[in-house]
């Protein structure tokens, strides 16, 4: 529900982004309020029987953006779900692909259940009935509405969705395409579980290479020796710190629910996370030290902080005591409004949600081309490619009479595989998506800061599909 207390709701912080971005643009009239609505609010009930007895559970499927198709977006499984926030959740997927050019509308879901009360088999019920109730309303299909792994469901979820949607459409041959971020035996692609936090890596990397950037903020260019808090240890925060990490962070606090810890000296993050898995707990990880609540975790020493986890986590009541120069979200709407305010007074340089953890639905989009194209990413090149290096290499050894040891030119001579094409494809995407936003950032020097300009540029590509499709002059 939208906060009554005078701090915005979730959807209204998105659509306070979008405002004011709304500023710098000039579009017929009706075009910008187009845009901003959610399209489509699908609202479902259902009873289950469970240990607990007969529950009616909750679900939504909010489809924001009609303007390409399919519509996409994960599904989540929280107690807290609601339509609000479910709403907020579509709005933001419709900017972020429209950011890194992926071509679909934004969407989302949400079932009002916490996972951790029900069975596995429990939970697979409970998907497959709501996989059932979105075929009934036409709100899943690989051409109408895709969904994919969100908080609290991962690629099992994903397939028995896919298995829900193919027994409904027997012998429907794009029908694996109908749900992205499945496991690899089912149609899911190389890279996928990763590809949220590598592509807040790739994100966070290209803006601390801008020089100016990191001056204004008393931050040397470049993330070697940057130190690193995280909040949330789950798939994103987990693969954002080990990337971060392996790129020469140092990785300083990691926050979770029981607690956080936090060590000047750096954090194993795989370490951690074998700790978690032996004692449930990070708390009393050796070396490191505990801190109670959890969320003061965020308030320590840092150069940049990563929200990993939920929205609303960084709000007015904490934003003044952020000691991170930069706070990159790799959740979505980890900041509030007003925190928002407070941070950029301070000079905390904020990079956007809605760019920054664009990297999951990224290669969704090469997963689902992979699976309406039937053929391994590649498959087709892959010798080919090898070859052709093999060649080139040959004669260059030929000609300066130089022989390379059999591993080095094995490095050389590798042709590419999925997991290479994926890694690529959205290394390119993350580049010329910040690319895109820092120009329109830079280029107008009211465009207070890179949200705006991220919306600015997300906007901008959306109108032009409606003014095309001649529903505006
Ligand atoms: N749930 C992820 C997100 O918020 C991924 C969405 C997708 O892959 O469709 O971006």
């Amino acid at each position: 529900m939208p906060k009554t207390n005078g701090t915005l709701g979730f959807f209204e912080n998105v659509n306070r982004s979008f405002d004011r971005a709304a500023r710098f643009l000039t579009y017929p009239e009706g075009l910008l309020k187009q845009v901003r609505t959610c399209n489509s609010v699908y609202t479902v009930h259902f009873p289950i029987k469970t240990q607990h007895g007969y529950e009616v559970i909750s679900g939504w499927r909010v489809q924001h953006s009609h303007h390409k198709a399919p519509c996409k977006g994960g599904i989540r499984y929280a107690p807290e779900v609601s339509e609000h926030e479910v709403k907020a959740l579509a709005a933001l997927m419709t900017y972020k692909c429209a950011l890194v050019d992926v071509p679909f509308g934004g969407a989302k879901g949400g079932v009002q259940i916490d996972p951790n009360r029900y069975t596995p088999d429990e939970i697979e019920r409970i998907t497959r009935r709501y996989t059932a109730e979105l075929i009934k309303k036409n709100f899943i299909g690989p051409g109408v509405d895709v969904p994919a792994p969100d908080y609290g469901t991962g690629g099992r979820e994903m397939a028995w969705i896919f298995d829900t949607y193919a027994s409904f459409y027997p012998g429907q041959i794009d029908a694996t395409a109908c749900v992205t971020g499945k496991p690899i035996t089912q149609g899911g692609i190389q890279g996928r579980v990763e590809a949220t936090g590598r592509g807040v890596y790739f994100g966070l990397r290209e803006a601390c290479e801008q020089a100016e950037d990191m001056k204004r903020i008393g931050l040397s260019p470049g993330l070697a020796d940057k130190t690193v808090i995280v909040q949330g240890l789950g798939n994103v925060g987990y693969h954002a710190a080990k990337f971060c990490r392996e790129g020469g962070c140092r990785i300083v606090g990691i926050a979770e629910y029981e607690g956080g810890i936090y060590n000047p000296r750096g954090l194993d993050v795989d370490a951690v996370l074998a700790h978690r898995r032996e004692t449930r707990s990070i708390l009393d990880f050796p070396g490191a030290e505990n801190i109670r609540p959890s969320s003061d975790t965020l308030e320590r020493e840092c150069d940049i902080l990563i929200p990993a986890a939920l929205e609303n986590q960084i709000t007015e009541a904490n934003a003044p005591r952020i000691q991170a120069k930069i706070v990159a979200e790799a959740a979505n709407g980890p900041v509030t409004a007003q925190a928002e305010d407070i941070l950029s007074a301070r000079g905390v340089w904020i990079i956007p949600d809605v760019y920054l953890n664009a990297g999951g639905v990224t290669v969704s989009y090469f997963e689902w081309l992979k699976n309406l194209s039937h053929v391994n990413l590649g498959r087709m090149g892959k010798r080919f490619e090898q070859s052709a290096f093999d060649r080139i290499l040959h004669t260059v050894e030929r000609l300066t009479d130089t022989w390379l040891p059999e591993a080095e030119r094995r490095s050389i001579v590798h042709g590419a595989d999925e997991i290479d094409l994926v890694n690529s494809g959205l290394e390119e995407t993350m580049i010329t998506a910040y690319h895109q936003i820092y120009e329109e950032w830079k280029g107008d020097a009211r465009i207070p800061d890179l949200r705006t300009a991220a919306f600015i540029s997300a906007m901008k590509k959306i109108a032009v599909s409606y003014m095309e499709l001649g529903i505006f002059p």
